[in-house]
């Protein structure tokens, strides 16, 4: 017996990021969906992240160009789902002369043709917080949007229900997914095709198939902070010298090269524990603030203070918030690969394997889940 009437078009495994933004791009095309998930509630990556839907950085191509897309679908869709965009645009602050020349190159490159460069009054009306050593060299992007994932996560799954009649099944595990029929831990489902968005999960939907792609598991360590009574508002989204190392649209320039080598001198801890920095505001003011990243197969639970203390440090060096106080500490995982940064893969005509297999999955999901739907049920281009 099964907990939900079908039989559906399209089954979705997981409700992640990855599952909902395959669950939209099929309902728009008027498909039956179900989305089934093993948890009561949304709780992995996708409400642990910054919620930060970033542009520019992501890698050149593909990448980038899922994330313009993406972002798209965030604008439109956030006002009927109830998601408030809580600010737009990032700057990234270049305290070394190795950073700014790598976003002077960034400016030349296609993916730098709306952002540019701010005078130093500029950059401090935007972030009047910048400590003076990190206003000289900033980059604006006028492309990102930031939502708060912990609530737009379960308003977007709302919204699937409400407004595009998709079925949301959850404390359900799904242990078959074989088309016709679902296997659940609630009795069977019947559906035409499946799409597995398992995030983390490599070992319990076509194993085989997802350990061959090589991926782990990257955890990463977060903080809430509290800016103090007299920090004023904040309203771009904000990111340091480490990020350039780290995201690819600016780390694959030959300009980071020498940024890299001076990092590696100066803040090896850093490299070491994979941070670099973002900043965003909440709607309350709290800025959400990481990360670091650590990988391995299976991932330990613990967050040593010490990782957090060098993601505080970065924080100090580039805002001047002197009355600043964590208030909120948690860790998030996310899937990895050393080779890709997402997968899709096809073990039967009827079921895809999607994983994001790096930190992308909130700025590039809506736009691969357009492209998987549309190659799944034969159209390249999903419905208004
Ligand atoms: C701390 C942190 C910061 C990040 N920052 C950013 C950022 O700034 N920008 C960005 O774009 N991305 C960022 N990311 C990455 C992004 O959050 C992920 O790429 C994305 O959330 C992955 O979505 P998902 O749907 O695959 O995974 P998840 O959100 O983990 O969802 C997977 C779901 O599948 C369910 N599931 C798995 N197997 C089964 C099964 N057999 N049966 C039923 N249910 C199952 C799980 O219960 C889970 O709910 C960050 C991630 C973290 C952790």
């Amino acid at each position: 017996m099964s907990v939900v009437s079908g039989p559906f078009d399209l089954a979705i495994v997981g409700a992640g990021i990855v599952g909902l933004a395959h669950a939209l791009a099929a309902a728009k095309r008027g498909k039956r969906v179900v989305v089934i998930d093993r948890d009561a509630q949304a709780n992995g990556a996708s409400i642990r992240n910054f919620g930060f839907i970033t542009v520019t950085g992501q890698q050149r191509g593909a990448c980038w160009e899922r994330a313009l897309r993406s972002r798209d679908v965030w604008v439109e869709i956030a006002e009927a789902a109830g998601i408030p965009i809580l600010h737009r645009g990032l700057c990234v602050s270049a305290r070394r002369p190795e950073a700014a020349s790598v976003l002077a190159a960034f400016c030349e490159t296609e993916m730098g043709a709306a952002c540019r460069l701010l005078t130093r009054a500029e950059a401090e009306r935007l972030v009047p917080q910048l400590a003076p050593e990190a206003a000289s060299a900033v980059l604006w992007s006028p492309h990102e949007v930031r939502v708060e994932s912990r609530t737009a996560i379960p308003a977007l799954a709302r919204f699937l229900e409400q407004y595009h009649g998709v079925t949301m099944l959850r404390s359900t595990l799904v242990k078959d997914a074989t088309p016709p029929v679902i296997e659940t831990t609630r009795g069977r489902i019947e559906a035409e095709a499946v799409i597995v968005c398992p995030g983390t999960d490599f070992q319990t939907l076509y194993p085989e198939r997802i350990v061959a792609q090589g991926v782990t598991t990257c955890k990463l360590q977060m903080l809430r902070v509290d800016p103090g009574p007299a920090a004023g508002r904040f309203d771009a989204a904000l990111m340091s010298d480490l990020g350039l190392v780290r995201y690819l649209g600016y780390a694959e320039l030959p300009e980071a090269a020498a940024l890299k080598r001076r990092l590696a001198e100066e803040q090896p801890a850093a490299l070491e524990n994979g941070v670099h920095l973002i900043v965003v505001r909440s709607a309350d003011g709290s800025l959400v603030v990481g990360d670091s990243h650590h990988y391995g197969d299976t991932i330990d639970p613990f967050a040593p203070d010490s990782v957090d203390a060098i993601i505080l440090d970065e924080f100090d060096a580039v805002l001047d918030l002197p009355e600043r106080r964590v208030v909120e500490r948690w860790t998030g995982t996310y899937a990895s690969a050393s080779d890709k940064l997402m997968f899709v893969d096809r073990p039967r005509d009827d079921v895809r394997i999607v994983v994001v297999t790096s930190g992308t999955g909130a700025s590039t999901s809506f736009a691969i889940a357009e492209e998987v739907i549309g190659e799944l049920f034969g159209s390249s281009r999903p419905l208004a």
